[in-house]
C-alpha cells in the first residue's frame, strides 16, 4: 500500500477558528493576531482564521472583523473564513480583500444539523447553494465541511452513501473542496480507508477531498494513515490539538498539526511546513492559554536521528 502514498500533503490549520471557538475563555484579539501571524511564518499555506457567527452564540469569535483587519500574512498564505449562512457571508464580504477562501458547513444527519444550526439538512443545503454562488461571484474559493461524516452522537451510524450524495450535491453547486469531519471522534481506520476509497470513485476528480479528524478517542493519526492510503492528500488540524467538539466536556479535539507534520515528515511526505517554527507557534499558544496542550510533539520534541 505504501507505494500509493502521496509525496506531498496539503494542511489547513484550523486552530484559530475551531480551537479558539471552543476555548471556555475568549482569547484576546491581540493574542489571536500574534498567533495567526506566527502560524503564517511556519510554511503553512492555508489557515482558517476566524468565523462570522453571531456574537451571542459564539462570543469567542465576536472579534472576527478585528482579527481579519489585524493579521499580516505572507502573500502565499491563503486565509479561510468560515461562514454559517448567507448573513455571515455578507458580513465577511465587507472585508473581502482580507481573505481568499470561504468555508461552509452542514451535518450529515438531521439531528446533528438541527442541534447545530436549527435547520434541516435540506434547508442548509439550499442556503449553501446560495453561499457558494455568492462566494464565487465575489471571486473567492469555497469549500464545505460535512460534520459527523463518520458517525453521529445522536443518530449513530451514518451511511457513507448519504454523505457522498450530499458531497456530490455540494460539488455540483460549486464547492471546490469537500471536507469530511469526524466531529466526535467515532471513526476507525478501516472505516476511513473504505470511505475515502468510495469518495474518490463517487466524486469528480477535480473536487479536492479533505479529511478533518478529531483525536477524541486517540484514533486521529491512525485515521490519517488510512485516509492517505486511500488517496486523500488534504487534511485539517489544529496547533496544540485545541478545538473540536467539547462534548462530552473535557474531550480532546482536532489532531495536533505538530503531530500530523511530524508523522508525515518521518514518512517522507512533504508538507512545506517547518516543524520547529510550528512548535514555536504552539509554545506561544500554550503561554496564551496558560494550560498544558494535548500535542505529543510539543512535549517530546521532533524526532532526532543523529547522535
Ligand atoms: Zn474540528
Amino acid at each position: 500500500m505504501s507505494g500509493s502514498l502521496p509525496g506531498r500533503v496539503r494542511i489547513r490549520e484550523v486552530g484559530p477558528r475551531d480551537g479558539f471557538q471552543n476555548e471556555p475563555e475568549t482569547v484576546p484579539t491581540a493574542d489571536k493576531i500574534r498567533l495567526i501571524d506566527l502560524l503564517g511564518r511556519t510554511g503553512l499555506d492555508r489557515i482558517e482564521v476566524t468565523s462570522f457567527v453571531r456574537a451571542d452564540v459564539v462570543p469567542q469569535l465576536a472579534d472576527a472583523a478585528a482579527v481579519l483587519a489585524g493579521i499580516d500574512l505572507p502573500e502565499h498564505v491563503e486565509a479561510t473564513v468560515l461562514v454559517p449562512n448567507l448573513r455571515g457571508l455578507d458580513t465577511a464580504l465587507v472585508y473581502r480583500d482580507r481573505f481568499q477562501r470561504v468555508g461552509g458547513f452542514l451535518s450529515a444527519t438531521e439531528t446533528h444539523n438541527q442541534r447545530n444550526v436549527r435547520r434541516s439538512v435540506a434547508e442548509s443545503l439550499s442556503e449553501l447553494r446560495q453561499v457558494l454562488d455568492r462566494a464565487r461571484g465575489a471571486g473567492l474559493a469555497a469549500g464545505v465541511v460535512i460534520s459527523v461524516s463518520f458517525g453521529c452522537p445522536y443518530e449513530g451510524r451514518v451511511e457513507p452513501e448519504r454523505v457522498l450524495s450530499l458531497a456530490a450535491e455540494l460539488a455540483g453547486a460549486g464547492a471546490q473542496e469537500i471536507g469530511f469531519a469526524d466531529t466526535t471522534g467515532m471513526a476507525n481506520p478501516v472505516q476511513v480507508r473504505d470511505f475515502f476509497s468510495a469518495a474518490r470513485e463517487a466524486l469528480d476528480p477535480r473536487v479536492e477531498v479533505a479529511a478533518h479528524f478529531h483525536n477524541t478517542r486517540g484514533s486521529g493519526l491512525a485515521n490519517v494513515l488510512a485516509a492517505l492510503e486511500a488517496g486523500c492528500d488534504s487534511f485539517e488540524s489544529s496547533f496544540g490539538e485545541i478545538g473540536g467538539c467539547p462534548v462530552p466536556p473535557g474531550a480532546t479535539g482536532n489532531i495536533a498539526t505538530e503531530d500530523l507534520v511530524s508523522m508525515l515528515h518521518e514518512m517522507g511526505i512533504e508538507t512545506g511546513i517547518d516543524l520547529d517554527a510550528l512548535l514555536g507557534a504552539t509554545r506561544a499558544l500554550a503561554q496564551v492559554l496558560g494550560r498544558p496542550l494535548g500535542s505529543h510533539t510539543l512535549v517530546a520534541g521532533p524526532v532526532i536521528w543523529g547522535p
